[in-house]
């Protein structure tokens, strides 16, 4: 055989059908096989017109009483309307768009079996565009009589003609599809085998349940949601183990080292911290990599952590890379770094990109040679010419700013395998984590410092606008500091800009005897750097700023912030930006103006953040309204597309996946059994297919 046939030799597929079909991408049978529909209709019994309901899409059938319309121009349009009674009642079906062929189908006195969705219309019920099932199509095995799979649009394929192709396909090819997991597999996914399930979810048995199959609870829908989810975390737990038997330099504390951070610790640590610090501690004394995600919300203390780490390493002369995502934070890590090590013999140094090029290549001289223990910087750390002495500890803060390549690049900075911290401020929903951070170990900072005040807030429609305006003067009056936030202009960056010049202007009008100040993202680093310093010295006293302020940033006079636009943000993005203000010890409000159109949905979608400053319940909500595709950290992380598979909906599915991969390959790594030749196949084959990630 010369590859795999054409759709074109699947009967009732002419070269026509074929290249329409092929422009969908399905060219093979076997393509077609994993074409699926994207509902069902319940066409098992005719409907009786009087229990016909408003919403439902059912057969119904009936004498045709009356045919109107035809060219005629009817109110303009081209309708066509045929009224039918089936003795309980009358329904009328509409067409927009009248074709002779139309006419032809319908002659009065005559009966007709129609199938769409029902609705009401000046009391009468109706149905548009309704496909025609011919009076003898009653015992059509694939268009009526029962549970009938609802298709993808193809351009240029009728949607029953799409029907018979596929009936064809599925007799012919589905059983031919072989199954490639183990049994074991099978029954602790609680799935049934793959030829059953590509039959039954194209054309599902008589006995189904169509609700079940709408909600991709049926158990073969779950056959290949698992399938899709396993693969994930294969590769993830995979990951997992290779970095663990990887050898790395054991980096244990000692009673002195511990002695001389706990001098220096500005505050109590908080019990979380405590314990996110002996997991942490606990991993880098080992000659393994530790491989750990530091999760946190927004102001929990994860700074004080990354900082008692590169002590530890400090102390047995090793060096530190802290990577961060802007060189704002880069520069707020330096100097508390700085201040924290004061009088120590620990020399640390700054890399970004902006610095000039002699500073940056006696940087790079100092971490070259050594002379450098802890280096602080963006992206620059990880670029080219950048050569770390000994570099046994990597930082990453904001992970979710960075791609999984950019971890890998800090990795390969190191002579063996470093150990690897990755933080991160956006609380990740579990289920999301286990796809997103699956190769990594988790802990959690789950407690805020003492003190902490939740910040007030409010959402304000664009009416009250006078309203928000007024606090924010209370605040600067009571010696506050404030923070106006502008969306980015997703279409233009000088559309951003030009909001965010224009509201500084408005702003400077305003507060005339106040500092103002702008932030965005093409100012040069030296500029954003002073404007941010004159903002933390409260020489700038209300900063208006794109969403670059968005990260770690530490200005804990700040009390109030205004969000312009703040339906174009995210609720976890939101909650990113308002962990900005209530930092110090006065309470804080966040001001959330909606406006325009869709203010009151927006309003509703807000709500959640008036009712909870928890970052976690915030990312639930967020994840159910937008799903992951929008999640920080999602597009970065090369995952695969999820086809079948939604993470809330399959949260159940997704965790038995994970288990069952982590069991897999704790008792077969190499698939090397003759029971897992299939599934180590389809592994080889799914891994060639993604190569970019796996
Ligand atoms: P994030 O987790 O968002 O990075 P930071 O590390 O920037 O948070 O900490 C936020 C603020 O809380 C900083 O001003 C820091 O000094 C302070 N802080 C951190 N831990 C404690 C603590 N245990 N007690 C009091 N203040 C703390
Ligand atoms: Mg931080």
């Amino acid at each position: 055989m010369s590859g795999p046939p054409s759709i074109q030799y699947v009967k009732g597929v002419g070269p026509r059908l074929a290249e329409k079909l092929a422009a969908r991408g399905v060219r093979t049978p076997l393509d077609a096989l994993y074409f699926f529909p994207k509902g069902y209709e319940d066409r098992r019994r005719i409907v009786p017109l009087r229990s016909v309901k408003p919403g439902m899409t059912v057969p119904v059938k009936g004498q045709v009483l009356g045919v109107r319309g035809g060219g005629r121009g009817w109110g303009g349009r081209r309708l066509f309307e045929v009224v039918l009674s089936d003795g309980t009642g009358r329904l009328s079906a509409k067409w927009f768009h009248y074709r002779p062929s139309l006419a032809e189908r319908f002659r009065v006195g005559e009966t007709a079996v129609l199938c769409g969705p029902v609705r009401l219309f000046q009391f009468r019920l109706e149905m548009h565009h309704p496909e025609i099932l011919a009076a003898a199509d009653e015992s059509d095995p694939v268009n009526m009589g029962r549970i009938v799979p609802v298709y993808p649009v193809v351009e240029g394929v009728p949607p029953r003609t799409l029907r018979k192709i596929q009936w064809e396909v599925v007799r012919k090819y589905a059983s031919t599809e072989k199954e490639v997991f183990p049994r074991w597999i099978l029954d602790a996914a609680d799935v049934p085998p793959v030829h059953e399930s590509l039959e039954t979810l194209h054309f599902p048995p008589p006995e189904a349940d169509a609700e079940t199959l709408l909600s991709f609870s049926s158990p073969p829908q779950q056959r290949l949601i698992f399938g899709e989810l396993f693969y994930i975390q294969w590769v993830l737990a995979r990951r997992r183990s290779g970095v663990m038997k990887e050898v790395a330099e054991p980096l244990p504390w000692d009673r002195e080292i511990v002695a001389e951070i706990k001098k220096r610790l500005p505050f109590r640590l908080t019990d979380a911290q405590r314990r996110v610090l002996n997991e942490i501690l606990k991993d880098m004394s080992l000659p393994h990599p530790m491989h750990r995600l530091l999760q946190g919300d927004v102001g929990s203390g994860k700074t004080i952590v990354a900082w008692v780490a590169a002590m530890v390493a400090w102390r047995k002369g090793v060096q530190t890379a802290l990577m961060a995502p802007t060189e704002i934070l880069a520069e707020q890590h330096y100097n508390r770094f700085s201040a924290l090590c004061e009088g120590l013999p620990v020399r640390i140094v700054l890399l970004t990109s902006s610095l000039s090029a002699p500073k940056r290549e006696k940087a790079r001289e100092e971490i070259r040679e050594g002379k450098a223990d802890v280096v602080i910087g963006t992206h620059a750390i990880i670029q080219e010419g950048v050569e770390f002495r000994e570099m046994a500890l990597g930082i990453i803060d904001e992970q979710h700013r960075f791609g999984v390549l950019q971890r890998a690049a800090l990795r390969g900075k190191g002579r063996m395998s470093p150990h690897l911290l990755v933080m991160t401020a956006t609380p990740i929903p579990r289920t999301l984590a286990m796809t997103l951070y699956g190769d990594l170990d988790v802990s959690v900072i789950d407690e805020m410092p003492p003190g902490r005040k939740p910040v007030e807030t409010a959402v304000v429609a664009e009416g009250k606008r006078n309203k928000a305006w007024e606090r924010v003067r209370k605040e600067l009056l009571a010696g506050g500091q404030a923070y106006i936030i502008l969306p980015l202009v997703e279409e233009s960056e000088t559309l951003t800009l030009r909001d965010a010049r224009k509201t500084y202007e408005r702003v400077r009008e305003a507060f005339p005897d106040t500092g103002v100040g702008l932030l965005h993202g093409r100012m040069k680093p030296g500029e954003k750097e002073s404007v941010m310093r004159r903002f933390q010295k409260g020489e700038i006293r209300i900063l208006v700023s794109t969403t670059v302020v968005e990260v770690g940033v530490d200005v804990p006079e700040a009390t109030v912030m205004m969000v312009e636009h703040a339906e174009r943000f995210g609720l976890s993005q939101l909650h990113q930006l308002r962990g900005r203000v209530g930092r110090g010890s006065r309470p804080s409000v966040c001001l959330l103006m909606v406006g325009g159109e869709q203010g009151e949905d927006a309003a509703a979608r807000l709500s959640v953040m008036e009712r909870t400053n928890d970052g976690f319940r915030i990312a639930e909500e967020d994840l159910k309204i937008r799903g992951p595709g929008d999640f920080a950290g999602v597009r970065q992380s090369g995952i695969p597309d999820l086809v079948f598979s939604d993470i809330v909906r399959d949260a159940r599915i997704l965790a038995r996946s994970r288990e069952i991969a982590i069991t897999l390959l704790e008792r077969d790594p190499d698939l090397s059994d003759p029971e897992h030749a299939g599934v180590k196949g389809w592994l080889e084959r799914k891994d060639a297919a993604a190569s970019a990630w796996a």
